[in-house]
């Protein structure tokens, strides 16, 4: 009997921990992206192929929305010589004027004003291009806990 409860037991952990690592996770954007919570309404953070940053502002339930008159401003990059990217709307999206520089893990801060009387909101994060192992998002989107 005993022997039944600690194999349960060892059976119980070890479906459990897959399946947390996986669970009660964020969630990236429409696009794959990275959600930026910080502000609202909340943005989507996407790098597109040719290393443009494309924000997409997302509704209650994280579906894309249209935001006029946004004012989105970039800066990543090496800190003595800072790249400076502005953003004009694009469909539903703002898209920068200019991909981000070299590097697959660039630090960036985004300042969001999403409406033109709104506060500006800043964001800081590693821009890291890697594509995770586990959930197969950039590592800028990762929605394994172990990304934030
Ligand atoms: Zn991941």
């Amino acid at each position: 009997m005993k022997h039944i409860l600690i194999l349960t037991g060892l059976v119980a952990a070890f479906l459990a921990s897959p399946v947390h690592a996986h669970g009660s996770v964020g969630k990236a954007g429409p696009n794959g992206g990275r959600i930026l919570k910080k502000g609202e309404p909340h943005a989507e953070f996407f790098v597109t192929p040719d290393k443009k940053v494309r924000i997409t502002f997302l509704n209650a339930e994280d579906k894309p929305m249209t935001q006029e008159n946004a004012q989105i401003t970039l800066t990543g990059g090496d800190r003595a010589n800072p790249t400076k990217l502005t953003f004009t709307k694009d469909g539903d999206s703002y898209v920068s004027d200019k991909p981000l520089p070299e590097g697959n893990n660039l630090p960036v801060v985004i300042q969001i004003k999403a409406t033109a009387d709104g506060k500006t909101v800043t964001e800081k994060f590693g821009a890291n291009l890697a594509t995770c192992g586990e959930c197969k998002h950039p590592e800028y989107a990762c929605t394994c806990d172990h990304a934030e």
